[in-house]
């Protein structure tokens, strides 16, 4: 999509710090990191959330998840524990509107989280 920021980092138009990529999923370092560990995995096609995320598109999930598990061991987070999450819409504080999950850790993550 045009003007969208995670798909410009998809392209290679706009710089990211990459830390996996396979067909499916590609992920970076978030770059205002709130924890010592903070990536964000996106799918390569452009969804908006996961809220409208349709069922023909499940296996950018699977991606995902198994992204998270290699880049958890990559960044020795594996065994200490971490987050993945996504947000949606406005109460969920989504601020890009490409499907994206943040996988946090490296510190002892707050619950309920703000
Ligand atoms: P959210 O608020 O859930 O939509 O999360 C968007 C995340 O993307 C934030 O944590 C931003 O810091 C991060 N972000 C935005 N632009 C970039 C970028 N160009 N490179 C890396 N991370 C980014
Ligand atoms: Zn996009």
């Amino acid at each position: 999509m045009d003007d969208c920021i995670f798909c410009k980092i998809v392209s290679g138009e706009v710089k990211s710090s990459k830390v996996y990529e396979d067909d499916y999923v590609m992920a970076f370092d978030d770059i205002d990191p709130q924890a010592p560990v903070h990536v964000i995995i996106i799918p390569k096609k452009h969804l908006e959330s996961v809220q409208t995320i349709s069922n023909d598109d499940a296996i950018y999930l699977m991606h995902i998840i198994s992204a998270a598990k290699t880049i958890a061991k990559n960044k020795n987070v594996d065994i200490s524990g971490y987050r993945l999450l996504t947000n949606h819409g406005r109460d969920g504080g989504q601020s890009v509107f490409h499907l994206h999950f943040h996988l946090l850790g490296g510190r002892n993550l707050k619950w309920p989280p703000g």
